[in-house]
């Protein structure tokens, strides 16, 4: 089942894509009230811990209802109510970076207000960095509540989707600690769709990559993985808890910006391209976008 939210005729619905179109799965299951909003996947599985098996069902009995090119298809989720990310979790990646790969997992965060869908710009965010990097990496959905009393196991996600951790290199380094680098708006592309875990038996043998502008950067395997997702979920939740909905990006490979000789950083004007085997693909430009962010300078702080 490949789960998304859509934009059709002025409203937001929850659909499944099928070979042969769109299904609304907005009305799918009377209980769950009104879903229209972008949150409709967050909304649902947050719901009733039924929620999963119930979405099955109804995806699996609705009719295709639009064609795929009468829907704008937006982030599968918009208001995750926590984005844990696994910093150097690729052995690819530790070799490129020149550092020993770490004992246990890094773990930090990025805000949910970073949240773009398929095909939507990417901010340069000139006034703040210079140095804009892409990170593809494969981003499990949990499905249902665990935590220190009930870790989280594979079976207990929804799905997976496609993340791009677009980063900011040099905010990395000045700020000492990556929260604003990674977490500027539009720094999360998320998408396009969600596929259930059904369809993903073995996420740890995906290949995955990102191209800018129609060529190669990044081009991996999660077989390249230090920390798999059986063991993520299970360290994270022996002490954080996690709730439907919840993201976990999973790191990512080789082959980024700046690690490569000499550093290559987005420009206005590039498109990134970033894909997952048996998920599909997810395009962002790169820009200032339609409606630019005001951005500039802030006035003088205080200091008290
Ligand atoms: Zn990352």
């Amino acid at each position: 089942m490949r789960l998304a939210t859509v934009r059709v005729a002025d409203r937001t619905a929850l659909a499944a894509l099928t070979d042969d179109g769109v299904a609304d799965l907005s009305d799918a299951v009377p209980e769950w009230g009104p879903l229209d909003s972008v949150d409709a996947l967050c909304a649902v599985l947050a719901g009733q811990s039924a929620s999963r098996s119930e979405l099955t069902t109804a995806a699996t009995a609705a009719a295709p209802r639009w064609a795929v090119d009468e829907v704008q298809i937006l982030a599968p989720l918009r208001r995750p109510g926590k984005i844990i990310c696994v910093g150097l979790n690729y052995a690819d990646h530790c070799r490129e970076v020149g550092i020993p790969e770490p004992d246990h997992p890094v773990i930090f965060a990025k805000f949910a207000s970073a949240i773009i869908g398929p095909d939507a710009t990417v901010q340069l965010h000139a006034a703040a960095t210079t140095e804009l990097d892409w990170e593809v990496e494969l981003a499990a959905v949990i499905g249902e509540h665990a935590g220190p009393g009930r870790r989280a196991t594979p079976d207990m996600l929804l799905g997976y989707t496609i993340g791009n951790d677009v980063s900011a290199r040099d905010l990395q380094r000045s700020d000492g600690q990556w929260i604003r680098a990674k977490s500027l708006d539009t720094f999360l592309p998320l998408g396009p769709v969600v596929v259930t875990t059904d369809e993903i038996p073995d996420p740890g043998r995906l290949g995955l990559g990102l191209r800018v502008n129609g060529a190669a950067q990044q081009d991996s395997s999660t077989a390249e993985m230090i920390f798999d997702i059986e063991y993520l979920l299970a360290w994270v939740t022996s002490s954080i808890s996690l709730e439907p909905g919840d993201l976990l990006l999973t790191g990512t490979p080789h082959g980024t910006g700046a690690f490569q000789q000499p550093p290559r950083f987005l420009a206005k004007g590039d498109v990134m391209e970033a894909w997952i085997e048996q998920i599909g693909s997810l395009r962002n430009p790169v820009g200032t976008g339609a409606v630019p962010l005001a951005g500039g300078p802030v006035p003088a702080g205080r200091r008290i």
